[in-house]
């Protein structure tokens, strides 16, 4: 008898662990990236056959389903003219989150015009010289991790198409990877890498995550 209730502790205890484990290692309440959705908001003229392009660029990165909104205007509070004409890509980010479809995981934001953001040093300082940085104009920006991002063809020279294309491919791939919650990367070629805002960075790195994002964000 007592036999049996030591069998059947064992296999009790057995069971627990194994109920432990399994939520550690596959936690039901992440959703799974290839069950996520991503909606791309083209703004102001922003070309109907690139939008298209990015949309299957990503579906082929993350496996997410990916939709395309109807194109909105840009929204005029979030345009300055400091140095230039620019949009503020903070002030996107807030405005893309509030138009994000419920239905959807995330959302980026495609421009054509020109995009920027304050840089700070690591104790959120504005960067010297302050006259540069206060304005800064940037390929993209998105939340680390969060709903929204947003990325601009502007910066990334329009000629020979086919590397502008690819360029803009990336940036797209690298913002959303920011809002699945990776950070920058040092893994060489990895399109995680910080572009620290030179198309050579851009041009270096390929148009996919390296092994080691790819199993943060669960591909
Ligand atoms: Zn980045
Ligand atoms: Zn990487």
């Amino acid at each position: 008898m007592k036999k049996v209730n030591r069998k059947k502790t064992i296999l009790f205890i057995g069971i627990i662990l194994l109920g432990i484990s399994l939520f550690f290692f596959y936690n039901p309440f992440e959703k799974a990236i290839h069950q996520k959705k991503i909606a791309l908001q083209p703004f102001s003229g922003f070309s109907t056959d690139l939008a298209q392009k990015i949309k299957d660029k990503l579906h082929q990165n993350y496996g997410a389903k990916v939709y395309i909104l109807p194109e909105r205007e840009l929204p005029k509070n979030a345009f300055v003219n400091i140095k230039s004409p620019r949009y503020r890509a903070d002030s996107l980010l807030r405005h893309l989150k509030n138009l994000k479809p419920d239905s959807v995981d995330h959302i980026l934001g495609l421009c054509r015009h020109d995009i920027s953001t304050t840089k700070r040093d690591r104790w959120g300082k504005v960067k010297e010289p302050k006259s540069r940085y206060t304005d800064w104009g940037v390929f993209g920006l998105g939340y680390r991790p969060g709903p929204s991002c947003v990325v601009s063809s502007f910066r990334l020279k329009r000629k020979p198409a086919q590397l502008f294309e690819s360029r803009l491919l990336k940036v797209c791939i690298h913002e959303i990877g920011h809002n699945l919650g990776l950070k920058h990367c040092e893994t060489p070629g990895c399109v995680m890498a910080d572009a620290a805002e030179k198309l050579s960075t851009v041009d270096q790195v390929e148009a996919e995550l390296c092994a080691k994002c790819k199993s943060i964000c669960g591909l």
